[in-house]
């Protein structure tokens, strides 16, 4: 039995890929007599719209994808994050970095900057200084080098029985909870497959690089693991990506166009895709 979920954040509206990943999600949890959760990633407060929320609900309604159970809001749940990062804190895994992004951007372009992590360590080994956390905004990033320490080098398993290791310049100083939200996309993504039993995780090819970061929290936190399927993406036929600003691609002007969505749910997990699309390994 399988759990899987779909998981998209509230900052534009649905488009193919997004159909395509929930049809597949949904696919695998019902061909298995499981589940399939929705969950709304809507810690992101410049991004995310309530009216975005609401084309999520109609357009998988239209589409005939179900979901399990009420949809598990993120940030309804913020108190759970904040009990992990307190976790990771105790274990002296995590520091406070006071960087703002034109000081991270600037270090990156100097001569010693370590560019490869996207981030150059700056905060890094500080000595702690309750005042200045008091009084200076400050978010909180994984020691990505401490934790590797701790808990190895993560692999992973697909759904098709590969298996993958990391290396260790996939995982960088992540940051886990920002000023203005109490957590990360990695940090939340991590707590809720645990919370909610998610043993399938379902998601496109793009967001593969996430995967050792979220694997290495996993094995902190005490997670259990899941298995994952990074699907081909859905691009335009000369292979270009599909942008917030396509509107043709949107779940939204395909029903008012009058597409039938239990159909293109049903096509897009036989792979046969819209004229002028395509699934494209990244
Ligand atoms: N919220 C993420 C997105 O919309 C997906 C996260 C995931 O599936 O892990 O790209």
């Amino acid at each position: 039995m399988k759990v899987t979920r779909f998981a998209p954040s509230p900052s534009g509206r649905l488009h193919l890929g997004h159909a395509f990943s929930a049809a597949l999600g949904h696919a695998h949890a019902r061909a298995s007599g499981g589940f399939f959760l929705l969950r709304i990633e809507d810690l992101d407060p410049g991004r995310c719209r309530p009216e975005f929320v609401n084309g999520i609900f109609e357009d998988l309604a239209w589409l005939g994808l179900a979901h399990d159970g009420a949809p598990i809001v993120q940030s309804h749940r913020t108190d759970l994050y904040a009990a992990a990062l307190e976790r990771l804190k105790a274990d002296d895994l995590v520091y406070p970095c006071f960087c703002t992004r034109a000081d991270i951007a600037q270090s990156l372009t100097a001569p010693h900057g370590d560019a490869g992590s996207g981030y150059p360590g700056t905060c890094r080994g500080l000595p702690d200084d309750p005042a200045r956390r008091e009084n200076t905004p400050h978010s909180w990033r994984l020691d990505a080098g401490k934790a590797i320490a701790r808990a190895g080098l993560p692999r992973w398993t697909e759904e098709d029985g590969s298996g993958f290791e990391s290396r260790r310049d996939d995982i960088g100083d992540a940051i886990l909870a920002r000023k203005d939200a109490p957590s990360s996309y990695h940090l939340a993504c991590v707590v809720d497959d645990a919370d909610t039993g998610v043993t399938l995780v379902v998601r496109g090819e793009d967001l593969r690089p996430s995967t050792p970061t979220q694997r290495l929290l996993q094995l902190l936190l005490g997670l259990p693991e899941p298995t994952y399927l990074h699907h081909p993406l859905v691009t335009h036929d000369d292979g270009r990506r599909l942008a917030k600003r396509d509107l043709a691609p949107t779940l939204g002007a395909m029903r008012a166009a009058g597409a039938d969505g239990p159909l293109l749910a049903a096509d897009l997990i036989e792979g046969r895709l819209p004229l002028g699309f395509r699934l494209s390994r990244a």
